[in-house]
């Protein structure tokens, strides 16, 4: 079959590769119909995450139709039309019980290696280095599902392609960043990143009663589109002081709720940002970590940061005493899609959430470099490029 594998820093190429088996009597076969791009396979191709090998393949927020499946899947058949969720999760483990499904026990193989790092080992994710199990990734014709009867899900029938592809992984983490934000009726929710995973926290973050959500970026159509399909007021931190914007927005208090849905590749403004950059090419910090940072500083008292961006390791000048001294509370996370996914379908169906829009570029696995280049530098107006792998 076709794929878009990774060969190094900004280099992918489409490869032939055998195609995928049933290895254990709980895979699935699925045929992929759409595969995204996704804000962290940057992190991946521009080498900020370690373990990747010359030839993996990348992606992991997919839709498909199922083709085979192993002795052991009850819920799926051949020709079931389903979303998948990128985190893997065994369905046994005393983590999957507690529905904290990315915590998994059981579905990475090299839970060892992580170990080294994390202490303990996280759950595997589909394209996303052997850190997180070496699974082979959704840009491709076919993959393997392991543990298909917890993390593929059928796709209700009046639910189209271009929404449910993002059930897949965006949509999740923009509603459990809101979830962990502890967003409550009347809130005022600030949300750094006006991607594909920012755009849904705002909409989650109102489908919770949020009173304004503001998003925060620097890039203006995406900020332009957190305001007209997101519904959020909007500060482009090139032109404005966010915190002093922040205040003045909350009355001097704050905002009760933050989000960082930027992670590790944090751009900011000036001297900070040229700190941040030399530490993290000096390898003295893996992380930029700005984003955070500023979300400590402009939160309540009392108030909650949600940390959905991807960190991988170390961050520097974390301002510690305003976390103990403010009260804040810090929560983060990868999602845990399979414990929302059927919730997630039902607020599409209301319209009280709209991923559709974030699918401004279908393509063919054939321009995936590019497509990744457009969607890496921000241009063509790109909020998310689509693979069609057999378009
Ligand atoms: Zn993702
Ligand atoms: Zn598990």
């Amino acid at each position: 079959m076709r794929a878009l594998c990774w060969n190094g820093v900004r280099d992918l190429r489409v490869e032939r590769v055998p195609d995928p088996e049933i290895l254990n009597p709980k895979d699935a076969i699925i045929k992929v119909t759409m595969s995204s791009v996704c804000g962290s396979d940057l992190h991946l191709i521009n080498g900020f995450v370690p373990s990747m090998r010359a030839g993996d393949i990348i992606g992991h927020e997919f839709i498909g139709e199922v083709v085979e499946t192993g002795v052991g899947v009850k819920n799926l058949k051949k020709g079931d039309r389903v979303v998948v969720v990128s985190v893997i999760g065994c369905g046994e483990c005393q983590h999957c019980k507690e529905e904290t499904w990315s915590l998994c026990d059981n579905s990475n193989p090299n839970g060892l290696l992580q170990e080294k790092i994390y202490q303990y080992p996280t759950a595997g994710i589909f394209g996303y280095s052997h850190l997180f199990g070496g699974y082979a990734g959704s840009h491709a014709e076919y993959i393997r599902v392991p543990f298909a009867d917890h993390g593929a899900f059928k796709i209700p029938e009046d639910i189209s392609d271009e929404k449910a592809v993002f059930v897949s992984d965006g949509v999740p983490t923009g509603y459990m960043a809101a979830e962990m934000a502890a967003v409550k009726p009347g809130d005022i929710v600030a949300v750094w990143g006006a991607g594909g995973v920012g755009q849904m926290a705002i909409q989650c973050a109102y489908a919770m009663g949020a009173e304004r959500v503001i998003a925060i970026d620097r890039i203006d159509y995406r900020l332009a589109y957190a305001a007209r399909y997101s519904g959020a007021d909007i500060l482009n931190y090139e032109d404005t002081d966010v915190l002093e914007e922040l205040k003045e927005a909350t009355g001097g208090r704050g905002p009760d709720c933050c989000i960082d849905a930027v992670g590790m590749e944090a751009h900011t403004t000036g001297i900070e940002h040229i700190y941040d950059k030399t530490k993290q090419l000096l390898r003295l910090e893996s992380d930029r970590a700005a984003v955070l940072r500023q979300a400590i500083m402009a939160c309540r008292k009392g108030g909650t940061v949600s940390v959905v961006g991807v960190y991988a390791g170390l961050v520097d000048k974390i301002p510690m005493g305003l976390f103990m001294n403010k009260g804040l509370t810090i929560r983060g996370g990868q999602m845990h899609g399979q414990r929302y996914v059927p919730m997630l379908f039902d607020l599409i169906r209301r319209e009280i959430i709209n991923p559709e829009f974030l699918l401004t570029h279908p393509v063919s696995l054939e321009v995936g470099q590019n497509a990744y280049e457009m969607f890496n530098n921000k241009t063509n107006k790109c909020m998310r490029a689509v693979f069609k792998p057999f378009n």
